[in-house]
């Protein structure tokens, strides 16, 4: 893609289901052409970028575990020399690995970390030399409830959602003179694969709005967050929970 045409770039982590889907549906809907990466289901990549094209845009799909330092930093690498104006950066994969902090074995703990955490180090440093260079750019990372509060049984999951916290409110402290914004949005429970095996009835009745939410009801806060409607928003958090604290 010529990006002299349409300039406007936004890559998406673990953009091939659930919350990155419907994220990369709506900055399409927005106009941009989406680098969509996955990790494993190549056919759920492909599926959201035929959907981003029935959207009326275009995209490409990127295969790169945000954990590994050197398959991203090849990936971004590429990434970064085809387009040379990525405005919008969503560091959005992350996984679960769920149980007692007393019982949790190492590599758990460090799945879970180097996905969410160490994943934000991976693509965002990297990414946002360039967008520093083009004093230009938005970046949404997705937390979750259980960074802000902490949650039983997710004691890596909540130590590398808080991480991001912290992290993106450091960046944007640093960056904010050069135009450049970065936010994170912190939903309680959505529907998707991830909550699979979570009891809904019990749940739902621990949730204010008595229902779980809905990752366009996600997508739409970070396509807020990327768009110059947000043009004063920066190193914030904004939770997406149906009032579930
Ligand atoms: P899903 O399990 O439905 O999707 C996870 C996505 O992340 C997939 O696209 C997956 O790719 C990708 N992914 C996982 N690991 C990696 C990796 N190492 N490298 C690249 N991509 C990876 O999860 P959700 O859509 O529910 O979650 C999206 C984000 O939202 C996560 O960060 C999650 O922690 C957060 N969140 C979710 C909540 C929920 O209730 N669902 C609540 C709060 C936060 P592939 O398809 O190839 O496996």
């Amino acid at each position: 893609m010529d990006s002299s045409i349409d300039p406007k770039i936004a890559l998406v982590t673990g953009g091939s289901r659930g919350i990155g889907r419907a994220i990369s549906l709506e900055l399409a809907r927005d106009g941009y052409f989406i680098i969509v990466n996955y990790k494993a289901n190549k056919k759920a990549a492909s599926e959201t970028l035929r959907m981003i094209r029935a959207a009326g845009s275009d995209g490409e799909t990127v295969n790169f575990d945000v954990s590994n330092s050197e398959e991203t930093g090849r990936a971004i690498e590429t990434v970064i020399s085809r387009f040379d104006n990525i405005e919008v950066l969503v560091n959005n994969a992350g996984i679960t690995h769920d149980g007692l902090f007393v019982f949790m074995p190492e590599d758990e703990w460090d799945s879970v970390i180097g996905t969410s955490l160490k994943g934000f180090y991976n693509v965002t440093r990297p990414i946002l030399e360039k967008m520093v260079s083009n004093k230009n750019g938005a970046i949404v990372s997705i937390s979750s409830l259980s960074g802000l509060v902490g949650h039983r049984g997710q004691a890596n999951y909540a130590a590398a959602k808080a991480g991001l916290i912290g992290a993106s409110r450091t960046v944007a402290s640093e960056v904010a003179r050069l135009g450049i914004r970065v936010n994170v949005v912190a939903p309680g429970l959505i529907e998707t694969d991830m909550i699979n095996d979570v009891p809904r009835d019990l749940i739902k009745g621990m949730i204010p709005m008595a229902r779980i939410g809905r990752p366009e009801e996600v997508a739409k806060v970070v396509r807020f967050l990327c768009s110059d409607d947000a043009s004063y928003v920066t190193g914030q958090v904004i939770s997406v929970n149906g009032g579930m604290y």
